[in-house]
This record gives structure tokens, C-alpha cells and sequence, in this order.
């Protein structure tokens, strides 16, 4: 079967000149291609009506949904139906339901030309269909086109989220629903993962899959091709046991998210002890719903001094390795795990740079401490990367130690 085409138009030149990160496109061409579309193509344009007009008229010749954000708004430089409106050659038209909900809006502005203004959100084109608003006051709304739909939707993420959600389920329901299976990934490389990924799938013909890597972590999605729900599951066993411990999660979640779920279900508790990483590991594992019930807590030790007031490292030990150390991780981690009162500590010291590093400690390198009832360990990494890199990294290595030790592999 071939699945219906579909593209994506995301409108505004905070966009276009870097002012603004476009997430809209993936989140979009994520709903879309999981609704059995096929998306054939993105574009961001600046607000520019005749160059979105063109677009527009390209897109709407070929594609069954063409689903286009921003330039809704208000203002002068929102564009978006005044260029659809050329490029379907349809009249735009003012829709009495949508001055009615806008007009609370409207009693806000004394100046006519303002009031004027906010009424240009009331224009549909001609025949066209309204999405109303869930959260704001900007209506979306959807045309036939030559080829099938075309959606404007507002571009602020919020709402248009709601808006696309309702798309995909009643407006423009896509053929069927593909499956996903996504894999969680710690500590290998994007193409590690790749070679492997790619190794383990050459006997899963009608599975297709990517890889989608960000510093410290890798997910591989595996996209149902045509082989059905089972061959998905053994697709993504086979990835498994390929790269083993290494796979954190099987059904999207985070590596926060399943070092929280595997400490509560074993009823563990959690302390961390964070020096070069600033409290990030702990704003990780904090930012997971229910994390309370096995996280007690963190040490954000950024000073030799706070490293011996608060998790009692000696001065010796201080004075005589340094603060990047196996000794003052071992340290740090035991001092953060009596403290604290936690079964497993983990605590994080190293050179994040881009100054500070030496011949023997070079920027990049990070110790890792980890405390226990049956006692203390360490070990270091060489992290590529510049400053932020090198953190991120750094804490989704001391959340992968917390996982492997309360999940004992
Ligand atoms: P408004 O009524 O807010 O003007 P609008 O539909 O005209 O709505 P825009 O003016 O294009 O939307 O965008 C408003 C804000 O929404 C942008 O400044 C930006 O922060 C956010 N936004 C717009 N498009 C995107 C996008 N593709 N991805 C992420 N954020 C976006
Ligand atoms: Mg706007």
C-alpha cells in the first residue's frame, strides 16, 4: 500500500534567521509519519507572502496534507493566510463565529486600528473549516486542496499541539497507525550504535529504523516497514540483546526515568554527590514525576572547601591527588551516601574546561565515585566535547552507574 503524502511548512523568520529553535517540524512529522503518512518534505520560510505562496502552491498540487505553523497571528508580519489565500486562489473571508470569540480580545484595545488588527484572525478561506483553540485565542483552520488538506495552524507550540493532536485523530486521520519501538541507549557512540543496530536488523526485513543520538545518549527507533507488530518486537529483542546492558529503555523513556522506575520497584534509595556537573544529574533524576520515593538527594560540591565541610573529604586526600580523583570520588560518594542516608551514592568530579586541565588531567576527564553498603569504587572517562558536552555527558554516565548498580549488571 502506498501510504498518502504529506508535508510540513513552519512560518517565521525567527525561525528562518536562527532566532528561534523550529521544534514544531519534529513534532509534527513525528505524528504525521507514525499516522501512516509518508513525509515528503519540510521547509521553514521567513514572512515573506510570496515566497510562502509559492511554496504553498507547490505543495498543495502534490501532497494529500500539507500542514503549515505560525504567521497566524495578529500582527503585520503574519502572513500565513494572506499567502494561502494566493496560492490556492481563494478569497479571504471574515467568519462571524470567530469575531465573536475574538471580540473579548479585541475590547482590550482602544485604538480602532488595533481592534482591527486582532479581527484579522477571524479570516478563513473560502471554504475552509475553523479548529478552534484550546489553550490562546488563535483559531486554526483547513481547506480542500488540488491533491487534498491543507492545515494552517498557529505557530506557538502550546498551541498548536492540541490542534495537531485533534488533526491526526478526526481532521486528516492518517491510513493506519505505523508502530514505533524506540530504544534507550548509554555509552556507546552514535555510529557504534548504528553498526550494531545495523548488524542485529539484517535478518528483520520490513523494519527500518534510525538512529537519534544527542550528547551521552542514543535512541534507535525502529519503524514498522510493512513487517507488522510481531516482527517489530523481535526486531527490537534482537537490538537488545546486541547491545546488551547498554539498552536502558525499550518503550521511549528516559534514562532518568528508568533509573527511577528500577530503584523504586527494588525499594533502593538514591543520594549523589556533583561536583563538575552542578546539580545536573539531580535536576535529571528531580525532573521524572514520583522520583521522591527513591531520590533522598544531592550535594552540589564545587569548592575543595564545600568537598570537605559538606562530604567530608579529607584535606589530605584533597592536598594530595586533587579534587579530580579516584580518591576524592571515592570519597565524595561515601561522604554523600552517609550523609544523605541513602542505599547508593554516586558522586561526579572532573574538568569540564575549557581551562583547568594538565598534562595528567586533561579537560575532559571525569571520576566517578560510587558508595555501597558492601563499599567504594571508582572509575574515570576521557569525555569528548566542549564545556556543555562534557557535563551532559558526564551526568548521564553517573545516572547509567546508579542504573547498573541498582539493577546489579
Ligand atoms: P501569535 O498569535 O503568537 O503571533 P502565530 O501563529 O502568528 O501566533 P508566530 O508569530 O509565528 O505564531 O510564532 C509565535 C511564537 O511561537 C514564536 O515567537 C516562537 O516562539 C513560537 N514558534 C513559532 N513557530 C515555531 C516552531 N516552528 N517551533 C517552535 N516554536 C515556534
Ligand atoms: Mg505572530
Amino acid at each position: 500500500m502506498t501510504r498518502p503524502t504529506a508535508s510540513i511548512v513552519t512560518v517565521g523568520s525567527e525561525l528562518t534567521e536562527g532566532l528561534r529553535l523550529d521544534t514544531n517540524t519534529r513534532e509534527i512529522a513525528f505524528a504525521l509519519s507514525t499516522s501512516g503518512y509518508h513525509v515528503l518534505e519540510t521547509a521553514s520560510v521567513g514572512d515573506h507572502t510570496e515566497i510562502l505562496a509559492d511554496v504553498l502552491a507547490r505543495l498543495s498540487a502534490r501532497d494529500a496534507l500539507v500542514v503549515v505553523t505560525g504567521g497566524l497571528g495578529p500582527t503585520h508580519d503574519d502572513i500565513t493566510r494572506e499567502a494561502a489565500s494566493q496560492a490556492l486562489r481563494r478569497p479571504l473571508l471574515r467568519a462571524p463565529e470567530l469575531v465573536e470569540l475574538l471580540l473579548p480580545a479585541t475590547r482590550r484595545h482602544s485604538d480602532e486600528r488595533a481592534m482591527e488588527q486582532v479581527l484579522r484572525q477571524a479570516e478563513l478561506l473560502e471554504g475552509a473549516d475553523v479548529i478552534l483553540p484550546v489553550t490562546g485565542t488563535a483559531p486554526g483552520q483547513f481547506v480542500a486542496t488540488p491533491a487534498g488538506l491543507l492545515v494552517l495552524l498557529p505557530g506557538p507550540p502550546a498551541e498548536m499541539r492540541p490542534m495537531l493532536s485533534r488533526l491526526v485523530t478526526d481532521i486528516a486521520p492518517g491510513p493506519s497507525r505505523a508502530s514505533v519501538r524506540e530504544l534507550g541507549c548509554v555509552g556507546l557512540t552514535e555510529s557504534d550504535a548504528q553498526v550494531r543496530a545495523t548488524a542485529a536488523l539484517s535478518a528483520h526485513p520490513g523494519v527500518a529504523f534510525t538512529v537519534l543520538a544527542s550528547p551521552g545518549d542514543v535512541h534507535i527507533l525502529l519503524l514498522d516497514d510493512g513487517a507488522g507488530e510481531r516482527a517489530l518486537d523481535a526486531a527490537a529483542e534482537a537490538v537488545t540483546v546486541a547491545l546488551g546492558a547498554r539498552i536502558y529503555s525499550t518503550d521511549g523513556s528516559t534514562l532518568a526515568e528508568a533509573v527511577v522506575r528500577s530503584a523504586i520497584e527494588r525499594g533502593i534509595t538514591l543520594g549523589l554527590a556533583e561536583s563538575c556537573t552542578g546539580g545536573l544529574v539531580a535536576a535529571r533524576l528531580t525532573d521524572v514525576p514520583g522520583s521522591s520515593a527513591t531520590f533522598l538527594g544531592g550535594v552540589v560540591a564545587y569548592s575543595n572547601g564545600a568537598k570537605f565541610a559538606l562530604l567530608g573529604v579529607s584535606t589530605e586526600t584533597l592536598a594530595r591527588h586533587g579534587a579530580v580523583s579516584a580518591e576524592t570520588a571515592e570519597e565524595m560518594a561515601a561522604g554523600a551516601r552517609t550523609a544523605l542516608g541513602a542505599d547508593i551514592a554516586v558522586a561526579v568530579t572532573g574538568v569540564a574546561g575549557p581551562s583547568g586541565g594538565s598534562p595528567d588531567k586533561p579537560v575532559g576527564l571525569v571520576w566517578f565515585g560510587l558508595a555501597t553498603a558492601s563499599g567504594t569504587t571508582s572509575f574515570s572517562r576521557g569525555i569528548p566535547g566542549d564545556r556543555a558536552a562534557v557535563r551532559i555527558r558526564a551526568a548521564s554516565t553517573a545516572l547509567d552507574t546508579l542504573r547498573r548498580e541498582v539493577l546489579g549488571l
